[in-house]
């Protein structure tokens, strides 16, 4: 369906960039080229299309609606930051204007995608940099897809992981966030299974993020990570203050519903800040917290950001908390801190760069 104001060609499928081409007046199976040539080869401007005629090709150059580079819905490139380890870094400008980051994260075997869902976030969450700046707006789909195609042609690899981990709540832009995962499955070809959607919780959004997924996606397979950080509401109050709207008691209520009705177990972030959550007592009471609860703990040692004291966790503190809830037989793992050197803290880049971007420059 094509109505009304027009809209990047990143994030169709086959159907819709036939009708697409038809609509401009063209045969159908120009758009099972432009398919190719967006998602296979990942083409940034349709002026690069060379198997479109010349005519249409300079036609559609000079008809870019305002606010895009190009009708391909692609971004551009502001700046890159390449750690030791791999870990690359991008700051994407979007056509009207804004930033964002996305990073790629290069494993053994791997290469995961931590993608924005949102220019800024207004969760405000005290330990993380996006929350500093406030919300911008949501991104859209292709703006979404748009990061995963940019990692793939800046690391020349093919990302086998998506994580929506970077700038942003996905479950304010829950429709935008299951249309973009079922582009990156369609038409790229992952499996749902290789894409984690992580929140930091919003009143009443997991049983609608279930039942969305089921009617968009058919099922919901991807992994539901939830940034818990507190085994308790008053702490978690003081590190994230929209949790004062959402009880610890009835977040984890929707978590419950939300593996009975996907099948899937949930996975828990937990951010570890030194000296404030770090302690013994607070594994303690994490492990009572979801006891019989199918899930997975990641702690998640604190990257510094320059606005807030926070302390980082020591090693040995990391240590005894995993022992603590692996003794109290709880799933858990560390997440192994990388790309420390390249602006690591989600959101650090863009506020490291934000005058530059503001002043035009690289
Ligand atoms: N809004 C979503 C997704 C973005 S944050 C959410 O909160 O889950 C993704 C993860 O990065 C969260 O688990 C968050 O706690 C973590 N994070 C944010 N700032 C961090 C920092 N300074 N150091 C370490 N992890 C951080």
């Amino acid at each position: 369906m094509i109505s009304g104001a027009p809209r990047p060609l990143l994030g169709m499928g086959k159907p819709e960039l036939e009708q697409w081409c038809q609509q401009q007046g063209q045969p159908p199976f120009r758009g099972r080229q432009l398919h190719d040539w967006l998602y296979a080869k990942g083409v940034q401007r349709l002026d690069q299309v060379t198997v479109l005629p010349a005519a249409w090709r300079q036609q559609l150059a000079a008809s870019v609606p305002p606010g895009w580079f190009d009708w391909t819905g692609r971004s551009q490139e502001l700046h890159r930051s390449v750690a030791r380890d791999g870990t690359t870094k991008l700051l994407l400008a979007t056509g009207d204007g804004l930033s964002i980051e996305t990073v790629g994260i290069p494993t053994d075997d791997r290469l995961t995608v931590c993608v924005s869902s949102q220019v800024g976030c207004p969760m405000a969450c005290r330990f993380c940099a996006t929350g500093k700046g406030g919300l911008q707006r949501s991104l859209a789909v292709h703006e979404i897809v748009d990061q995963v195609l940019s990692v793939r042609a800046v690391m020349g690899a093919r990302p086998s992981h998506v994580v929506f981990m970077g700038m942003g709540e996905p479950l304010l832009n829950l429709d935008a966030v299951l249309e973009a995962i079922a582009c990156l499955c369609g038409e790229l070809g992952m499996a749902q299974r290789q894409i984690t959607v992580s929140t930091v919780g919003v009143p009443q959004a997991l049983p609608h993020l279930a039942q969305r997924a089921m009617e968009r996606l058919g099922r919901a397979q991807f992994t539901l990570a939830v940034s818990l950080h507190a085994p308790d509401q008053r702490l978690r109050e003081e590190l994230i203050p929209t949790a004062h709207a959402y009880p610890i008691e009835a977040l984890l209520e929707d978590c419950r519903q939300y593996v009975a009705i996907t099948g899937r177990r949930v996975s828990f972030e937990y951010i570890l800040l030194g000296g404030l959550n770090d302690q013994p007592r607070h594994a303690e009471a994490l492990a009572r917290l979801i006891r019989g609860f199918q899930s997975h703990v990641n702690l998640i040692p604190y990257n510094p950001i320059a606005e807030e004291s926070f302390a980082r966790p020591s090693p040995a503190d990391v240590a005894a908390f995993r022992q603590t809830l692996e003794q109290r037989h709880v799933a858990v793992s560390v997440r192994a801190s990388r790309g420390l050197d390249a602006d690591a803290a989600c959101g650090q880049l863009r506020r490291r760069l934000s005058g530059a971007v503001a002043a035009g420059g690289h």
